[in-house]
């Protein structure tokens, strides 16, 4: 096929030639860097197939189950494959555990104990968590339940301040929780090799400490895991990268078998744990994603790299920048304006394959101080491995951009993004 019939296929679509061309020149100086992302996918599209292979995954595990959920064992295998594929003891897997947040909760409050200290070595957590642990005042947090929380900033580089987390553990240091992305801030994500090394320091320190990882966004980006670097617990989304947009609902549990029981015995309870719990008709999708996975992160992924090379030719700034190396799916671009922002999120959202037609709007939004634009025309609603962006609007003037279900489509909603900036005069395009 030529490219005449995709550049008019393109202008059918609303995309203009010269951004079409644009977008070529760019994909095209990528071809190295994204054959470095398929060998990755590669890689764990394998590893996601032998666990499933050495689990005897079967017809069976994919039926329904229903009322206490005993002997579900479509639930049961999908664990130990999850296990098999983050090389861990266990792992806890299930449709009744909301979302990561909630994953994340049942992590700290099933392994944390009156008079027990949390530590995060890495800044301030994920925003939900504040109120988790209650650095927000919250009820049921673990500050409700007496657990106290110490938290070390990074370097102004975004390394690790090592001293200071020497001297924050102390003897009611039970649990440290690392998160691996940088979430909605502007701190780099940290790579398994480096989690890994924070990890060890820590463990010189108190050896019998648990480290966490929240492992959002992280999944299959690297060819290893937390786990594989001495995590004793990661944490995650199902309507992330694990679920591979398939996964309707859920969130996973993976790592030492005590710790993660300790964490079902907080989502059903005490006596119960793991025992219980229906997987309804979620099985199938939960496997079908997992398998798809390392592939739709892969293209999630290939739209962050191309969007960072794409806004940085246009001369704005980008974390992470075209060239780093890349450890989870998010993509910053600064703007600069709020005129900016809301063309990009309408561009994402025009883009969309489900609620095309919609035009978002700045909105105030429960737990944010400014308005917030965002942009999903998702199939499972909010989900971020999908094609979705939000935009605060307040200096810089940010936009944070995530997912795709494909590279094409990823790309299409990038396009369509600097379509509506061009459309609107907000940017100019290199002669
Ligand atoms: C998404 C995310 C969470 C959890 O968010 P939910 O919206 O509750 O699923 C936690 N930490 C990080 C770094 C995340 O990206």
């Amino acid at each position: 096929m030529d490219t005449a019939m995709t550049r008019q296929m393109y202008k059918d679509m609303g995309i203009d030639g010269k951004i079409f061309d644009l977008g070529e020149e760019i994909a095209f100086r990528l071809k190295d860097r994204f054959e470095e992302i398929d060998r990755t996918a590669e890689y764990n599209q394998l590893k996601v197939v032998g666990a499933m292979q050495k689990c005897r995954a079967s017809e069976a595990c994919l039926y329904p189950s229903s009322g206490y959920g005993y002997n579900d064992v479509g639930r049961d295998t999908l664990e130990e494959i999850y296990a098999a594929v983050f090389h861990t003891e266990s792992a806890l897997v299930r449709p009744q555990i909301a979302c990561g947040t909630h994953a994340l909760a049942l992590a700290l409050a099933g392994n944390l104990r009156p008079g027990d200290e949390l530590l995060s070595p890495v800044g301030k957590p994920y925003d939900t968590l504040e109120e988790v642990i209650g650095i927000r005042p919250s009820r049921g947090s673990l500050a409700e339940y007496g657990v106290s929380y110490r938290q070390v900033e990074l370097l102004p580089d975004g390394s690790f301040d090592y001293p200071a987390i020497r001297s924050a553990i102390n003897e009611k240091t039970r649990l440290v929780e690392i998160q691996r992305s940088k979430g909605y801030l502007t701190r780099p994500t940290f790579s398994v090799q480096q989690i890994g090394e924070l990890i060890s320091f820590i463990r010189q320190i108190k050896p019998d400490v648990i480290c966490m990882v929240d492992n959002c966004y992280g999944e299959f980006v690297e060819t290893i895991e937390p786990s594989d670097v001495g995590a004793d617990l990661v944490v995650g989304s199902l309507i992330k990268n694990p679920g591979g947009g398939l996964a309707p609902t859920g969130g996973y549990i993976a790592g030492k078998k005590e710790y993660v029981d300790n964490a079902a015995f907080r989502l059903t309870a005490p006596g119960l744990g793991r025992e219980v719990g229906a997987s309804l008709g979620v099985n199938q999708p939960f496997y079908q994603g997992l398998f798809l996975a390392p592939t739709v992160t892969a293209g999630a992924l290939k739209g962050a790299v191309f969007a960072a090379n794409l806004y940085e030719e246009l001369g704005f700034s980008v974390v992470p920048d075209g060239r780093e190396s890349r450890h989870d799916i998010i993509q910053a671009v600064t703007l600069g304006s709020p005129e900016r922002v809301i063309a990009f999120c309408k561009g994402i959202q025009a883009a969309a394959p489900i609620d095309s037609y919609v035009d978002p709007e700045p909105w105030a939004m429960p737990g944010y101080d400014s308005d917030v634009i965002m942009a999903a025309g998702a199939f499972v609603s909010g989900s971020s491995i999908e094609l979705s962006a939000d935009g605060p609007i307040k200096p810089p003037y940010t936009v944070y951009f995530q997912g795709g279900l494909t590279w094409e489509h990823a790309k299409f909603g990038i396009l369509m993004s600097l379509q509506k900036l061009y459309e609107k005069g907000l940017v100019t395009l290199p002669e």
